[in-house]
């Protein structure tokens, strides 16, 4: 085994129980000559202890990197999404991760630029929403074609993965990750004779870029979410969203592809 595979950092809460449990995993990577790092930058395995929000932090908080492997342990009684391994089944954890013979799969990103200037990735989505007990307008293109005026709460754009997540809630379609695309939803549109909106979601293919113009008026002020984390930008003209070339590289276990975790949660 090359060292490259032995720099391992752990995204977790710091609480004394989780570090406590943690400890003997620890004892264990040392033992087969791992390496656990303080911070992520030189990390060949990137390891986030808790469940989806958690993970999704990870993701975040050590920039997407595409250099290097993701992996979610869960803490909860289930494995989830992104965790695909639990805390009590450490051993057979590190046995799948440490494989030389380790199968990757990719998770596809969705890109956000906010007035040209500010630009990030989110893994589940980008969300839109008002900040004020009233409704908002966007005015909607694909590419250069001005689509819809959308009045009404917000908008949802997801990746495939976050397609099980809030877009589901909003009775969006559950995506294959293998589908190069992104999907819009809408939240609580107003369809009358001054406002007119498709009124179901959309999925657009990775080649398209999706360009949402807020309308300025009184609600200039909408709360922008990336996955779990809101964007303190205080006045937004626009914002253009892609899907990202880039992907985020996680361990393809037996028996747990997109689809049998999309079964065994919600059917
Ligand atoms: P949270 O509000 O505490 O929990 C949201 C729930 O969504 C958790 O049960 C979480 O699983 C689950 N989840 C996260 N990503 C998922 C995915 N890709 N597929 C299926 N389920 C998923 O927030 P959080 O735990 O920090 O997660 C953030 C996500 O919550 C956002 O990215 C958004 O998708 C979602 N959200 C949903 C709604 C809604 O449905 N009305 C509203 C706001 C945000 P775990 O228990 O494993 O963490």
């Amino acid at each position: 085994m090359t060292d490259r595979r032995k720099l391992y950092f752990f995204y977790e809460e710091q609480n004394k129980a989780l570090l406590e449990r943690m400890q003997p995993i620890y004892r264990i990577l040392e033992e087969k000559g791992f390496t656990i790092l303080n911070e992520p930058k030189n990390a060949n395995a990137i390891i986030s202890v808790g469940e989806d929000g958690t993970f999704l932090q990870a993701l975040r908080k050590t920039g997407f990197r595409d250099d290097c492997l993701y992996a979610g342990v869960s803490i909860t009684d289930e494995t989830s999404f992104y965790c695909d391994f639990h805390i009590d089944q450490a051993e057979k954890a590190i046995e799948e991760i440490t494989n030389t013979e380790i199968e990757v799969r990719k998770y596809p990103l969705i890109h956000v630029t906010v007035d040209h200037d500010t630009s990030f990735y989110c893994l589940n989505e980008f969300s839109l929403r008002s900040s004020l007990i009233k409704t908002f307008a966007v005015d909607v293109y694909i590419d250069d074609l001005h689509f819809e005026t959308f009045r009404g709460d917000g908008l949802v754009v997801s990746t495939p993965t976050g397609s099980t997540a809030y877009n589901k809630s909003l009775h969006g379609a559950v995506i294959d990750p293998m589908l190069p695309c992104y999907q819009v939803s809408e939240l609580a549109s107003l369809n009358n004779n001054s406002y007119r909106t498709l009124g179901s979601p959309f999925l657009l293919s990775g080649n398209r870029a999706l360009t949402l113009k807020i309308v300025q008026n009184d609600n200039d002020y909408p709360v922008m979410g990336m996955d779990n984390e809101a964007l303190s930008i205080k006045h937004v003209d626009q914002i253009v969203i892609r899907l990202s070339e880039k992907g985020i590289k996680t361990v393809k276990l037996k028996n747990n592809s997109f689809w049998e975790k999309v079964q065994r949660t919600f059917l």
